[in-house]
């Protein structure tokens, strides 16, 4: 029998469905003619202990069942289309062994460590009240300096007491001091790029090549075999972080596969969950693949898998890698599906893709359309290059590095792309993008292209440590003070780096270099405690004002006006904070870039109180000032009445 690939199954019970009882597998496969299930006693290469034929079931689906308690026994489907046999995992596998060759049955229950039916965590009410700090599990343990005993793992990420040499806190507790509010973790799901059967010392990949969605990657576990144990592991980690207060969000890659070909979605169905053309594969991606989201089941699986991460692992949040590449439909599906589940869910992504579509531009989850997918944020490109300088560009300049004429883009950041009657246009963007301030991610460093650090010392060569310094800590209060979403990648604020210890030269695209090159160097909280310090504080102030983290656009059109000041490269507004439920009455910005220090007139009678400077920030004043401001070189100056 052969059926259509038009069929639609709707119920939830695809993949290996347990019970003590009995294990019944479901798969949706109607172009098939046969199906078998192959049982197996490793994940590894044994021989089947089993084979059973699959029947046919609703809607293009094959179902087998096999009584008794099948735990960790493992499995594969072998399936005839075509004329020829192909034997696969399954793609709605929940646990793997070894590399996620073959899938394998697990009792979910037995993989919650104690306590975790009562894990919990809310995310704050507004997704401006987010700082988001960036993380690989293997850079943030890796090196020495951590002092952390579980290196490269889960739960290395929550191991608790550790220190660097000289004594500061490091991994999750300096974390939690810092005062970010979420993690997110870059690739956690099951990639191929890293060999889970062989010493990791010489291997290193960031991991944006899944090839199981639904499972945890093995590296990262302390048992990559029984694929039970990177589950546990990986729960361990989210309700340790909770616990914590806080907060996790995942990073999916549901735009590509590893490989098209040797993709279980490609054995499964061949060219079904795939775009392709004449020629093949097309690559939407820039990875060699594009995933075809716009077909009903492909839709299905991406949303099923989110809305698994969520109930079974507690997951509060996703990043979505390359997220153009998926189609509008799509998103709105998915946000639909997993509101009903967390309304409180957290929902950002790259709006863009990664090279040539065939999905056409105008179904795109671009960030030009954001304002057709609300409460689903963007990676504000606008913000990062206006500030920093264009990332594309080893040598270009932004705001902060002393740029001219960006006055009034950096305004388009400031109310974070939404619609303001004193703001025209965007770095990127001929109008406002975003329909509410939550939709903007912004930010001056991720794990793509140099860190901030290194991003300075290539594009301001003659500039002296201590004057790129400044304008690091100009940049990071800028994307503090922007309304939004607040974003960096973790170690920004200790002026992370990622040089080439052979070529004495920083690494753009450090995806699969040495973890040497990529992993975080805990000593630079000793090294450059003041800058960590400062960050310390504009977090500490951010969370401290309301008027920072409005919710609404009408808000920033009503209560936050920019001044019209003589000197070129300074921006200025202020914000009446009391409006929107503030504990100051007003705010009052500036942003010199000069390598002079600039005198600014203030915008009200009386004294005002400054918490943040060129060198320091918090939430204690530091100074009052009265009549107008001197804004020291490359600098900001925040200041509250
Ligand atoms: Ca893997």
């Amino acid at each position: 029998m052969s059926g259509s690939l038009d069929q639609v199954y709707k119920g939830n019970d695809l993949g290996a469905v347990y019970t003590k009882e009995r294990t019944t597998f479901r798969v949706w496969i109607p172009t098939a003619e046969e199906v078998e299930l192959r049982i197996y006693p490793d994940g590894v290469d044994s021989e089947p202990l089993e084979v059973l034929a699959m029947k046919p079931d609703a809607e293009g689906t094959w179902l087998a069942e096999k009584t008794g308690d099948c735990q960790k026994l493992f499995y594969t489907y072998h399936i005839l289309q075509n004329g020829v046999w192909t034997e696969t995992i399954d793609v709605y596998a929940k646990a793997a062994g070894v590399n996620g060759k073959r899938g394998m049955v697990v009792d979910l229950r037995s993989t919650d460590p104690a306590g975790f039916s009562e894990d919990a965590y809310q995310n704050p009410d507004s997704v401006t009240d987010l700082v988001v700090y960036e993380v690989s599990v293997r850079d943030f343990s890796a090196d020495d300096s951590s002092g952390i005993r579980q290196k490269g793992q889960f739960l290395g990420m929550v191991e608790s007491g550790t220190h660097n040499a000289t004594g500061e806190k490091t991994g999750m507790d300096y974390v939690k001091e810092l005062g970010i509010t979420h993690v997110q973790l870059m690739p956690v799901y099951d990639f191929g790029s890293v060999d889970e059967s062989k010493p990791l010392e010489n291997q290193y990949n960031w991991g944006y090549d899944p090839i199981n969605y639904n499972l945890p990657e093995g590296s990262y576990a302390s048992d990559a075999y029984d694929g039970s144990v990177r589950i546990r592991q990986m729960k361990e980690m989210i309700q340790t972080f909770h616990e914590n207060g806080i907060g996790v969000i995942m990073d999916v890659v549901y735009n590509h596969t590893y490989s098209g070909p040797d993709s279980c979605l490609h054995k499964t169905i061949p060219f079904y969950y795939h775009r392709t053309d004449e020629t093949g594969f097309t690559d939407g991606s820039g990875c060699g693949n594009e995933i075809a989201s716009e077909r009903s089941m492909v839709r299905k699986m991406i949303i099923d898998s989110l809305c698994y991460w969520v109930q079974e692992y507690h997951i509060d949040g996703f990043r979505f890698d390359l997220m153009a590449v998926l189609d509008q439909e799509t998103m709105r599906e998915a946000k639909t599906a997993l509101k009903k589940i967390r309304p409180d869910v957290v929902l950002y992504g790259e709006g863009w893709t990664g090279g040539p579509s065939a999905l056409p531009e105008n179904r795109r989850s671009l960030k030009a359309y954001m304002k057709m997918l609300p409460q689903i944020g963007a990676f504000s490109d606008d913000c990062r290059d206006v500030i920093r300088g264009d990332v594309f560009v080893a040598e270009g300049i932004g705001f902060a590095g002393g740029a001219p004429e960006l006055e009034e883009l950096v305004r388009f950041a400031v109310v974070g792309a939404t619609e303001h009657p004193e703001v025209t246009e965007g770095l990127y963007s001929d109008e406002s993008w975003a329909a509410a301030p939550g939709q903007s991610v912004n930010y001056v460093s991720c794990h793509d292209n140099f860190s901030l650090w290194d991003k300075l010392a290539v594009s301001l060569p003659d500039l002296t440590v201590d004057e790129r310094k400044a304008v690091n800590r100009l940049a990071a209060a800028m994307v503090f003070m922007c309304q939004g979403m607040p974003f960096l990648l973790s170690g920004e604020e200790m002026l992370r780096s990622k040089v080439d210890p052979v070529t004495g030269q920083p690494v753009e695209n450090s995806f699969n270099v040495s973890v040497e090159i990529n992993s975080m160097k805990w000593n630079l909280v000793h090294e450059n405690a003041d800058i960590v310090e400062y960050y310390r504080g504009l977090i500490a102030f951010r969370k401290a004002h309301q008027a920072l983290r409005m919710t609404k656009t009408e808000q920033i059109q009503k209560y936050l006006r920019f001044s019209e000041v003589k000197e070129q490269k300074v921006v200025a507004y202020k914000i009446e904070a009391g409006k929107v439920g503030d504990t100051a009455e007003r705010l009052f910005v500036i942003f010199n870039a000069n390598k002079k220090k600039v005198q600014v007139p203030l915008p009200d009678q009386g004294t005002w109180k400054a918490y943040i400077d060129g060198t320091h920030a918090g939430t204690e004043a530091l100074y009052e000032v009265q009549g107008s401001a001197e804004v020291l070189p490359v600098s900001a100056l925040v200041l509250i009445q």
